[in-house]
């Protein structure tokens, strides 16, 4: 089978350009999209660059009634010396194949994958905003597009890649927030979707959200799906305690969605000797290590915010405030250190960036084994 290159039609008319201070998540879109198909039989293919535009799908695609698909969520990053750059992407692409493998999306050739994010970024470089803490988001995703009401795994895809600038996350310094402990609903439960960045996740998240936003919370803590009783993530970020000088982040099992963010933060505590564990962590032991003066810190890890100090958490009754509601010298050296990478101030000491613009020409690889390993 021979291999794939991607097909690029520019855009005629170029959009105006948000300025960088009146950036909101997710509501600017760049002049391309990255497109792709996916026929049972044929594999991947028509993979294309190509004005941004709506899609044309039958109200009758399965992604409407059943829900079969998966995002990714990174950044592309103006460095100081103007260079574009992308923090870790080949583990977005690895994620993406692993949430795939769990919702019966066939696999995508990675090292393509990564090669349709570059070829996209470098085609819209002029919409990466250069004021301080923005970036153009970039959101890769796949949904299934075969018109049947059957409930089966789809034979048809359509994987696109959309970039959004953002501004900074944090506009007057990183702040921390409130958060509520949610005894009621649960996020995923072991053996469920919890690991894979598939939009149920997101969809079930939303009533218990709304529900603390009204009690002036900003997210909720989720516990796990069966006892209740151990912690697995903030709102839609990993979480991270400091106790005793050990900073504790919840094990990987099998609900949680594992962060490239989270495993940033844990290779920089690492390298700093600061001691670190992956273990199951109950939220009775956070609210002792409160009531014993060792919860000294706590905070999310996200693409989004990167770190979200946990200035108050609430639960059963007890108002526990974290670090006199401060940012944490752990939150904050983490916070300086990922974002200094990501903006080439800080040297780029574990290999995370990779830069766009390097005139590389990788094909689609192995159409043959991405049908192959269908069955
Ligand atoms: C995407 C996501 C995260 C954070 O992952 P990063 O790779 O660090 O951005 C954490 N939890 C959930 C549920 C997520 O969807």
């Amino acid at each position: 089978m021979e291999e794939q290159s991607i097909r690029v039609e520019e855009s005629r008319s170029r959009k105006e350009k948000p300025n960088s201070d009146e950036l909101i998540f997710g509501r600017h879109f760049t002049d391309h999209m990255f497109v792709m198909d996916y026929t049972e039989g044929l594999g991947w293919h028509n993979a294309s660059i190509v004005p941004y535009q709506n899609l044309s799908i039958s109200p009758a695609a399965m992604v409407f009634h059943y829900g079969q698909s998966v995002f990714e969520g990174l950044k592309a990053f103006r460095g100081q010396n103007g260079d574009i750059q992308l923090f870790r992407p080949k583990k977005n692409v690895q994620r993406l194949n692993r949430s795939n493998e769990r919702l019966v999306i066939p696999p995508i050739d990675e090292d393509f994958g990564l090669e349709a994010i570059k070829r996209l970024v470098e085609m819209d470089k002029d919409w990466v905003p250069d004021a301080e803490g923005t970036s153009l988001y970039i959101r890769p995703f796949i949904i299934s597009n075969e018109p049947y009401l059957g409930v089966a795994p789809s034979h048809h895809f359509k994987f696109v890649i959309i970039l959004s600038p953002v501004g900074s996350y944090y506009k007057e310094g990183i702040d921390p927030v409130k958060i509520a402990v949610e005894n009621k609903y649960v996020r995923a439960v072991k053996g469920g979707t919890g690991e894979a960045k598939t939009g149920g996740n997101y969809a079930s998240a939303l009533k218990a959200q709304e529900i603390v936003e009204k009690e002036g919370y900003s997210q909720v803590l989720w516990l796990d799906g069966v006892e209740k009783k151990y912690i697995e993530e903030v709102g839609s970020m990993n979480v991270f305690f400091k106790i005793n000088g050990e900073v504790v982040t919840p094990v990987l099992n099998g609900s949680i969605l594992s962060g490239i963010t989270r495993d940033s933060v844990i290779q920089l505590l690492k390298h700093w000797d600061v001691p670190v564990s992956e273990r199951r962590i109950s939220m009775e032991e956070v609210y002792e290590a409160h009531q014993n003066g060792t919860l000294e810190e706590a905070f999310g890890s996200g693409t989004a915010a990167v770190i979200s100090p946990i200035g108050e958490l609430y639960w059963e009754g007890h108002h526990l405030t974290i670090n006199n509601g401060k940012t944490g010298e752990i939150s904050k050296k983490v916070y300086d250190t990922i974002t200094g990478i990501q903006y080439g101030k800080i040297e780029d000491s574990f290999n995370w960036l990779v830069k766009v613009g390097k005139k590389t020409e990788v094909k689609q690889k192995s159409l043959k084994k991405s049908i192959t390993s269908l069955s």
